[in-house]
């Protein structure tokens, strides 16, 4: 997963205030979404600071953050590397497994009936690509953040669920450590019961996956209501296609 650029507002904030992130820069600096750092804000993760209505995350207690969770270099602190996607041979396949890869969290946000506001791939076919839904609770959220690397694992056939966490899943698996944390219990049962349930959602309904990721590689970017029209049970089984 690559990171986008963060904004000319978002730069001047590191620049300027090296010791102080806001959640858009600290989102860019440990490559989650902002979502993730409200809620690991709302856990006390990290040390904040309030300057006016602004809550701003110290530099300090991100990077400590980070090196207790096992993320790679604070942006913006230590520089970032993104090494870690799987080689590209064929750019044709690496399109498709993108975008099942975020058909897979459109879909499964929608199976599990949180409301899904869209889905996107990079216009630069660069690997980039985003699912945007709301946050309902740590359960469903474990469940999205797999439903990536599952459908990419149906796709593809082969390998295995460890080595897309480490590439293509790599930020889902991350964020998902969250939220598994949350619920508690035996987490190797957790990862274990997750991966299933993911699997035999995706295969029951595979139609639907193939359809949004198509429509994906063609428009770029579906709204939440366009992933939803693309249910079999919505269009007939069989879908139109370019
Ligand atoms: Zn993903």
């Amino acid at each position: 997963m690559k990171v986008a650029e963060p904004t000319p507002a978002q730069k001047l904030l590191i620049e300027v205030h090296k010791l102080l992130f806001d959640r858009k820069s600290a989102a860019w600096a440990l490559s989650v979404s902002t979502r993730t750092i409200d809620y690991l804000i709302a856990n006390g993760a990290f040390e904040t600071r309030r300057i006016g209505r602004k809550v701003l995350i110290t530099a300090a207690s991100l990077k400590k953050y980070a090196a207790a969770n096992h993320f790679g270099p604070v942006a913006g602190i230590e520089g970032v590397s993104h090494t870690s996607n799987p080689p590209m041979t064929d750019p044709f396949s690496w399109d498709k497994c993108n975008a099942i890869h975020e058909a897979g969290h459109a879909v499964m946000a929608l199976l599990l009936g949180v409301p899904l506001c869209r889905v996107w791939l990079s216009e630069d076919n660069d690997g980039f690509g985003g699912c945007a839904h709301l946050i309902r609770d740590c359960e469903t959220e474990v469940l999205i953040k797999f439903a990536g690397a599952g459908a990419e694992l149906i796709l593809r056939g082969f390998g295995g669920w460890s080595i897309l966490f480490a590439s293509s899943g790599r930020g889902d698996w991350r964020e998902a450590q969250f939220y598994l944390r949350d619920i508690g219990g035996n987490h190797k049962a957790l990862v274990r019961d997750t991966k299933s349930k993911v699997t035999q959602l995706h295969k029951d309904n595979w139609s639907w996956v193939l359809a949004v990721s198509q429509k994906l590689r063609e428009k770029r970017y579906l709204e939440g209501c366009e992933v939803a029209a693309l249910a079999p049970s919505c269009t007939g089984p069989k879908e139109e296609t370019a």
